[in-house]
C-alpha cells in the first residue's frame, strides 16, 4: 500500500490523492463487507469470509510447466487487508515452525530482503525480533542491499526471508553464498522461489532479456528463470542443508483452505550447519 501511494502521490495532485486514497479505502471496506462469512480466515487481520479473492496472470506456461507460487490463483488475496496466499503461509509457518516468535533468551537478528507488507509489519513489532528490512530499490525497506553483495559481516543474522527474489537474479548462485555467509551457525534463510513442477531441471538463459520472451518461457517479464525440482540442489551446492517442507499439506486440507494456501507450495528452508 504505501508504495502504490508514494506512486500515486506523485502522479496526482494533493486534493486527487486523497480522494483517491479515501476510494480505496471504501473499496476496501466494501470487499470485506461484501465477503463477509466464516468459510475462510486471515491470520494478519483477523477476517473470515466466504473466499479470498482471486489473482494473477493467466499464462499458458504457468500451466504447462506446472509452476507453483506464481500465475492466477482462486484463493490469493485477503478481501480487508490484501493479504496475499505465500505471505500468510509464510506468516504462519515462521509462527508455528520456527522459534523467531517465541525465543525469549535473546533477541533473533533477522534479515527481511525484499520485504512483504504484512509480514514486515508483524515482524517489525516483535520485541524479540531484531530486524531489519532490505531492498535494492524499494523506499519502504530499512536499508538498501544488493543480494549479490551484502554489506554485513560474516554469520551476523540468526535468520533471513528472501522471498521470490533469486529467480529475478542473473548470478543467483553468489545471492545464495551471500545469504550462506551472513548466517550464523544453526541460523536459516526461508528461500521461496516459484517452482515448476513439471520441470526436472531449471530453465534459464541469461541471453534472453527481452520481457515478452522472458514472460512466455519463465513466467514473469522480469524473471530471468524458472526453477525445477533441482532447486534444492543449488542451495545445497553453496553449503545449505535444505529442508523442503509442504506446511500446507502438514496442517491438513481443511486448515490450509481455511487460511488460503496454495497446496502445493513447499517452504525451502536453507539451514546453516
Ligand atoms: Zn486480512
Amino acid at each position: 500500500m504505501h508504495a502504490i501511494k508514494g506512486l500515486v502521490k506523485s502522479a496526482v495532485p494533493r486534493g486527487a490523492y486523497a480522494a483517491l486514497y479515501s476510494l480505496f479505502i471504501r473499496l476496501r471496506g466494501l470487499s470485506s463487507i461484501l465477503y463477509r462469512g466464516d468459510a475462510v480466515e486471515c491470520p494478519f487481520c483477523g477476517g473470515r469470509f466466504t473466499r479470498f479473492l482471486a489473482w494473477g496472470l493467466k499464462l499458458p506456461v504457468i500451466d504447462e510447466k506446472r509452476i507453483i507460487g506464481a500465475g492466477f490463483r482462486e484463493n490469493a488475496l485477503c478481501p480487508r487487508c490484501r493479504s496475499f496466499d505465500r505471505e500468510r503461509l509464510l506468516y504462519l509457518y515462521l509462527r508455528d515452525q520456527t522459534r523467531i516468535f517465541t525465543a525469549s533468551d535473546k533477541k533473533i537478528r533477522l534479515l527481511h530482503i525484499a520485504p512483504e507488507w504484512h509480514i514486515q509489519r508483524v515482524l517489525s513489532k516483535r520485541p524479540g525480533i531484531d530486524y531489519t528490512s532490505a531492498d535494492l530499490s524499494s523506499p519502504t525497506a530499512m536499508v538498501k542491499l544488493d543480494v549479490t553483495a551484502i554489506q554485513f559481516a560474516d554469520q551476523s543474522f540468526d535468520a533471513v526471508i528472501c522471498n521470490h527474489v533469486l529467480e529475478h537474479i542473473p548470478d543467483d548462485r553468489k545471492a545464495m553464498s551471500e545469504i550462506y555467509r551472513i548466517l550464523k551457525p544453526g541460523g536459516f534463510a526461508i528461500l521461496q522461489v516459484p517452482i515448476a513442477l513439471a520441470l526436472e531441471k531449471t530453465v534459464e538463459d541469461p541471453s534472453i532479456d527481452d520481457p515478452k520472451k522472458r514472460e512466455e518461457l519463465f513466467g514473469q517479464d522480469d524473471h530471468v528463470r524458472v526453477y525445477g525440482k533441482d532447486y534444492a540442489e543449488r542451495l545445497r551446492d553453496v553449503g545449505f542443508v535444505v529442508e523442503a517442507v509442504n506446511y500446507a499439506r502438514e496442517i491438513g486440507d481443511e486448515a490450509a483452505k481455511r487460511y488460503g494456501l496454495l497446496r502445493d507450495e513447499t517452504v525451502f528452508v536453507g539451514v546453516r550447519s
